[in-house]
Parts: C-alpha cells; structure tokens; sequence
C-alpha cells in the first residue's frame, strides 16, 4: 500500500506537522480514497484557535472533515457506491467523515447520526490513521456509505457535501420543515447560506437571515433570503429578536437554525421561536456556555433539535441539490484560494484572516492533494 502526507494537529496554538505515514491494507468491503481537496470549515477553526471553555488536550491527531477525493483501491467484494451504481479506480465520489456501525441500538432504528460508535477520531498512536480529510489518503471500512459525485458538478463544490451542506440538509429534514414557513437562519458563513438555499428549495414563505458581515448578507440574498438583519444595523441580541418579531407580525419564526457556533446565539436564537416553534441548534459545538431559567423553552413549547451529522441518503439529496439549483443560485463556486496540503499552516492562518475580513462561503479555503 502506498504511504501518504498527513497533517498532524496537536493543540490550537502549535503548528501543524507534515508526516509520512502508511495506508491501511484494503480489507474486503473496504475502500482506500485518494484525498483531492480539503476545505477549511468554521469548526476547524474553532479547535485550531481554541474556542471552547475548556483547553484541547495536546494528543497528537488528524483533523480535516470537509473533503472529498477519488478511488484509489476498492477492497474485495466492493464493486459499486451505495446506490449499486458501478464504482472504478478513479471515480470522484462523497462520503460521511463518520462511519456509523450497522449494529447498534441507533442503527437499527435508522439514526445513524446518532450512534454512539460512528467516530473515527483516534490518535496517531492507533492504526489505521487515514481518517480524516488534511491528509493524503482516507480509509472507508467495510459497512462504509459512498455516493458517486454527478458528473455535472465541478469538484470544487463537493467538500461541503459531507458537512457543512448535509449537515443543514439533514436539521430541516429532521424537524419537517414545512412549506409556507418562516425561517430564520442565525450567521451566514457556509452553513448558513446552504441553508438559506435549503429553505428556499423547500419552500420557506419568509427567510430571515442574520449576519455581521455584508458580503455575506448579499450572497444570502442571491440563496433566497427574503430579508436580512445586519448586526451592524442592529447590534444588540434584543434588538435582533425585536425585528425578527416585527417581521414576523408579532408571531416569532416557525424555524430557527443556529449556525453560528457562538454559545450567545442560541439564547439569543430561542427567543426568534414562535410558540410551539422549532429551534435547530448545529453549530454551538465549541463547548461553551449559557444560563437561561428553564421556563423559557417549557412556556415557549420550543421544539429544540440538537443536531450533529446525518443520515447516509442526505450526502445524494445534497448532491441532487446542488445540480438542481447550481445554475440559479451561487452553491457550486465555493472555493476562492487553494494551498498545497504542505502549506496547510499558511492556508489556516489565511483562512482565519479571510475571514474576519468578510470571507463568505463563496469564497473558502481548500487544500490540495
Ligand atoms: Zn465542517
Ligand atoms: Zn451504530
């Protein structure tokens, strides 16, 4: 098997190590991808700066969940994707950076987003180590999901697929989303777009989008965002709620999305749900905090879905998405800067000021294999 480059992170604050590592021996049922792009999502961000409460424990380990690649070796007995669709060395496909397990509690019932045994972050202490996406190589196991990528779609637009566009995909699918309702989506950096265009398809009457920065507002507006709060306009949290009441006639939203990975958004996003309204909260995972008295959501009757991956057969409704709807809205171009895996230092720190300099998700940061 071939060796490969990976990109070792230790804890935020110290650089990334460029290692040679091994692949794994392609078991039957398994499939070795050949890494081609890595995009630099938010929440890598987060781990690399160090947003949590509490610090990273400095273990040595992968990191890189947005990508995508092409076969490099399909293991014995492997002949196509997941949807019996004939799969070659070669083929440019999409997969979950997790692997549920096919025999557990949560997977019988259909949760594969939930079961406890999908992860695949070990240390570089344990073998195999190709599991993660800033790094040469990537291993499916047996039991793996994959999904040829249409051949309509340029490349650059496929790493998003398995998080951050799946992963919106997946919360309105998973809290019904209703035709005719009114949405808000809290930030609009990469999931946030890719929700507003979701709403949009699925029939949103009203989708209010809040931002700080207004380039990200206006792409917004081109993925269907009928109105937008720019925290500029209005900078405080009460004054956020205030308009989203007004917009909504006194009502509040059917559906709030949180995306902003924030812990204050969601306090803040609780008070935009009508009664008896859905709040999805994804992109709070840095681990901070919030007080609130529990009154709040038990009055409200807030439906509150925690939601973090998704369901195999949302990687090709995305991918369908993004074909249906690349020639009407800016879903496909989101790729602006490109590094070589080497430069993966460089590219972060570029990342990180890209976007405080108003950065949108038309205009991210991948790294090359
Ligand atoms: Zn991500
Ligand atoms: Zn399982």
């Amino acid at each position: 098997m071939p060796t490969g480059k990976v990109a070792v992170f230790t804890t935020s604050g110290v650089p990334f190590d460029i290692v040679e590592l091994p692949t794994p021996e392609v078991e039957p049922g398994g499939l070795l991808v050949k890494n081609t792009h890595a995009v630099i999502c938010g929440s890598d961000l987060h781990g690399w700066r160090g947003d949590g409460d509490e610090p990273i424990p400095p273990i040595r380990k992968l990191t890189g969940h947005e990508f995508t690649g092409v076969v490099h070796s399909l293991g014995n007995g492997v002949e196509t994707d997941s949807l019996r669709r004939p799969l070659q060395e070669g083929d440019r496909i999409a997969f979950p950076f997790f692997n549920p397990c096919n025999r557990c509690y949560w997977c019988i019932r259909g949760e594969h987003h939930a079961c406890p045994h999908r992860g695949r972050w070990r240390t570089l202490e344990q073998h195999p180590y190709c599991d993660a996406g800033n790094a040469d190589y990537y291993y499916l196991p047996q039991g793996h999901y994959v999904f040829k990528v249409p051949e309509e779609l340029p490349t650059d637009a496929v790493p998003p697929v398995n998080c951050a566009l799946s992963q919106v995909l997946f919360g309105l699918e998973r809290a019904k989303m209703d035709f005719g309702d009114t949405v808000v989506i809290q930030g609009a950096g990469g999931l946030g777009v890719f929700a507003t265009a979701i709403a949009s398809e699925k029939g949103a009457s009203k989708i209010i989008v809040i931002d700080g920065q207004q380039p990200r507002l206006d792409l917004a507006v081109e993925c269907g965002a009928t109105d937008t709060i720019s925290m500029v306009e209005y900078p405080t949290p009460q004054s956020r709620v205030e308009r989203v009441k007004e917009l909504t006639h006194g009502v509040g939203a059917d559906v709030v999305v949180e995306v902003v990975g924030v812990a204050a958004a969601t306090l803040e996003g609780l008070d935009m749900v009508r009664v008896n309204g859905k709040f999805i909260d994804i992109g709070n995972i840095g681990g901070g905090s919030i007080e609130f008295p529990a009154v709040k959501v038990i009055s409200n009757q807030t439906q509150w879905f925690g939601t973090v991956h998704y369901n195999p057969w949302i990687i090709e409704a995305a991918l369908q998405f993004l074909v249906r709807t690349m020639d009407r809205m800016p879903v496909t171009n989101v790729v602006s800067h490109k590094f070589p895996l080497e430069k993966i230092n460089e590219a972060f720190e570029f990342a990180e000021w890209h976007g405080r300099e108003g950065g949108t998700t038309a205009n991210r940061v991948a790294l090359t294999m």
